[in-house]
């Protein structure tokens, strides 16, 4: 049954035409995202300003990204020590659902609690250099870091130890059904756990990349993971790597980014790290498994590797690790200060 709810939101923005417009339309985009709306949804919106917004009407802006929506808008009184430069709504709709508040900006520290902590969700393929440059942004950021990778490769190492066919959704449903995998940090740095072993170093070979890819693809791995990704994930501000974070396991994570590179380029950098850590191979080799990876992980049924559609592409050819992470780094800063 639907209700009438009432969404607050708020954001700070430059006192410039603008500055007015790209603030007040993200603010509402996102709130409609947050709270599933569409224009049939909602009542009507109010918006208020500080005193010290004046190039603008964000009312006007709203209205002119195609809104088609009862609007007020109105200057709040001063209050001494209050935030400046800030826009307010409330929008006013019919949901079935409790409202998702949104604050944005500096305007984040009017609710912390409600966004204290806030999650970045990194997809893209194999070698696309997800984990190195997540490391780089968790450390800028001081957030917490999750490889979900890690979670699926010592899935697919427990079913290569017991000799299971990793293609076998059955077999390895039985396999792992008691398999208690877990994360653990230790200076920050995340240990992968099965059944009280440490399995961290062991999930990085070929066979294991493999294994994983195939055992991903099963409805049930998939399930057993998703509880412990999301846990992870409640208790601080976080930044996890994968295929399917911002489409299935973070569908609202506050930032989602989409890391790409060519097979080839990608294929070079895993051939590099591999040497470099003393495992024998070919470059081909591994191009073929880039390849082969890609294709199992968009083709399967289920939370195939996809770009949500509103995570930001970055095309890492020509970017060094450091660069992509700036990027995401100075991204979500500018956002939350
Ligand atoms: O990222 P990494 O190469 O360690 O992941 C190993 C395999 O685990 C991937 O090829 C993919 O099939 C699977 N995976 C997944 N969903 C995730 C993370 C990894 O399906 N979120």
């Amino acid at each position: 049954m639907n209700n009438i709810i009432s969404i607050r939101g708020a954001v700070t923005a430059q006192n410039t035409e603008d500055g007015i417009r790209n603030a007040a339309v993200r603010l509402i985009d996102k709130i409609y995202f947050k709270n599933g709306l569409t224009d049939g949804d909602v009542v009507n919106i109010i918006v208020t300003v500080t005193d010290d917004i004046t190039a603008f009407s964000p009312a006007r802006a709203i209205r002119e990204s195609g809104h088609s929506v009862p609007l007020v808008s109105a200057v709040e009184p001063n209050t001494e020590g209050g935030i400046k430069h800030c826009i307010r709504v409330m929008v006013t709709a019919t949901s079935q659902n409790k409202p998702y508040h949104v604050y944005l900006g500096g305007a984040r520290a009017l609710r912390l609690d409600l966004t204290a902590t806030y999650a970045i969700a990194l997809d893209g393929p194999s070698g696309a250099g997800k984990s190195t440059v997540a490391k780089l942004v968790a450390k800028a950021l001081k957030i917490t870091y999750l490889d979900t990778g890690a979670l699926y490769r010592a899935l697919g190492l427990v079913c290569l130890k017991n000799g299971v066919d990793v293609n076998d959704g059955g077999a390895v449903e039985k396999c792992i059904k008691d398999v208690d995998v877990n994360i653990v940090y230790r200076d920050g740095v995340q240990s992968v756990i099965a059944d009280g072993e440490d399995v961290s170093s062991e999930i990085r070979t070929p066979e294991v990349s493999m294994a994983a890819s195939a055992v991903s693809a099963i409805p049930y791995v998939r399930q057993k993971l998703l509880g412990l990704q999301r846990g992870i994930a409640e208790k601080s501000s976080v930044i996890l790597d994968g295929r399917d974070i911002g489409t299935v396991v973070l569908p609202q994570a506050e930032f989602k980014f989409f890391l790409t590179a060519t097979a080839e380029e990608r294929a070079r950098r895993r051939f590099d790290e591999l040497t470099a850590k003393g495992q024998v191979t070919t470059y081909e080799d591994v191009y073929n498994d880039v390849v082969m990876r890609d294709l199992n992980d968009s083709t399967r049924a289920i939370a195939p590797l996809k770009r949500a559609f509103d995570a930001l592409e970055i095309n890492s050819d020509n970017m060094s690790a450091e660069e992509v992470a700036d990027y995401i780094y100075s991204t979500v800063n500018g956002d939350l200060l």
